[in-house]
């Protein structure tokens, strides 16, 4: 149990905010959870952002927090006696601004070497001549297909935007690197197409937001591959190998087996390891199985209410999800989880779309064997 490793050395508050925790590990690997505030406001709340302290032979950190809080996750590392001087690098798991938003603070308190995905190194960049029109030219390619309000973006991202330019990004290629004795990550794309988890003396993983306690995370869409494809190049061709709902449970799949090869792993993820007062401890295989099954209750819901009559994915997600969840930024989240399952059933042969974008059923009932079908990449 999570628990049983875990030393609070900083109370926080109930849902963990800025409280830190030492976690002993079986070999004498310490790391250090650095939760930083993370609330967009609305009615999802992921909680903080768990950022975590690798204290090995060569300390690392993985991730910064969201934009604004790399000051507050360098006194917390102050707090536990660690500079910034002392770390060989910074490791991002993934291009979303609650985890890679406080780079830019920290590093300039000490300028330290960071390293991250491939395709996060080419997605943070702006490239004016291929970006959509309009404002979305002065925006990351990572950011072109993000539908929040203006409202949303002017408040949090058009400084953080700014920012991600002047980094310069060690890049880790292809699925599976050891970066250092004893630590390898692995490319599991799905909830972002640069997503890492990093695996510590085979004993630890650290999964970003690739698998969560408590909540599902959001799936891309393998048609956001179409508005990236010219600046990933000719080494990320094909849109399946890095984005949607397939390529997610793939990496799931992933992790289930590397929870097989190495049950005592422990994870630790991006969010929600403690909220609300409690721990959620995570065992592997139950957590892989919930999530994937999780996708299958989804994927059956849609069909049955496609069984009524064809339908868009606005219309979909008003009677899949509760009208709270729709407010504001609810809305495109959820428009993104049904079309990332009305894709998977379009491969399974389920489901097929019409060029006004209206989904509706084919008769076959083939998504169940289809992701079973889906293999560990
Ligand atoms: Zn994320
Ligand atoms: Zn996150």
């Amino acid at each position: 149990m999570i628990q049983s490793i875990a030393e609070i050395i900083q109370q926080g508050d109930g849902n963990g905010n800025y409280m830190q925790v030492r976690f002993r590990l079986p070999s004498g690997l310490e790391v250090l959870g650095l939760p930083t505030k993370n609330f967009y406001g609305g009615y999802w709340d992921l909680g903080p952002t768990w950022n975590y302290a690798i204290l090995a032979d060569s300390p690392f950190l993985m991730d910064t927090g969201r934009f604004g809080q790399g000051n507050k996750l360098t006194e917390m590392l102050d707090f536990s006696k660690i500079s910034l001087k002392d770390l060989s690098f910074i490791l991002i798991s993934h291009g979303h601004e609650d985890h890679d938003g406080g780079l830019p603070e920290l590093l300039h308190h000490y300028r330290i070497k960071v390293m991250a995905h491939s395709i996060y190194e080419r997605l943070i960049k702006i490239y004016p001549k291929h970006a959509p029109r309009g404002y979305k030219e002065t925006f990351p390619a990572k950011c072109w297909q993000c539908n929040m309000p203006e409202a949303f973006y002017k408040e949090h991202c058009l400084e953080y935007h700014q920012n991600l330019q002047d980094l310069h990004i060690e890049c880790i290629e292809g699925g599976e690197n050891e970066i250092l004795p004893g630590v390898t990550t692995f490319h599991m794309p799905g909830h972002t197409p640069d997503s890492l988890a990093v695996m510590i003396n085979q004993e630890v993983i650290i999964v970003g937001d690739i698998l969560l306690p408590e909540i599902s995370p959001i799936p891309t869409l393998v048609s956001q591959f179409d508005t990236v494809s010219t600046v990933l190049g000719s080494d990320y061709n094909d849109p399946v190998t890095i984005f949607g709902l397939c390529r997610y449970i793939s990496s799931l799949k992933k992790l289930g087996e590397l929870a097989r090869q190495f049950p005592n792993l422990i994870v630790l993820p991006g969010h929600r390891l403690y909220y609300k007062e409690h721990w959620n401890h995570i065992d592997l295989p139950t957590r892989v199985n919930e999530l994937i099954d999780h996708h299958v209750q989804r994927c059956g819901s849609i069909i049955d209410i496609l069984k009524e009559f064809p339908m868009t994915d606005s219309q979909i997600a008003n009677k899949h999800f509760e009208q709270k969840l729709l407010r504001d930024v609810g809305r495109h989240m959820a428009a993104n989880e049904i079309n990332s399952h009305c894709e998977l059933l379009i491969s399974s042969g389920d489901v097929a779309i019409t060029d006004d974008s209206t989904y509706h059923l084919t008769g076959k009932n083939n998504f169940e064997s289809f992701i079973d079908s889906i293999l560990p990449i």
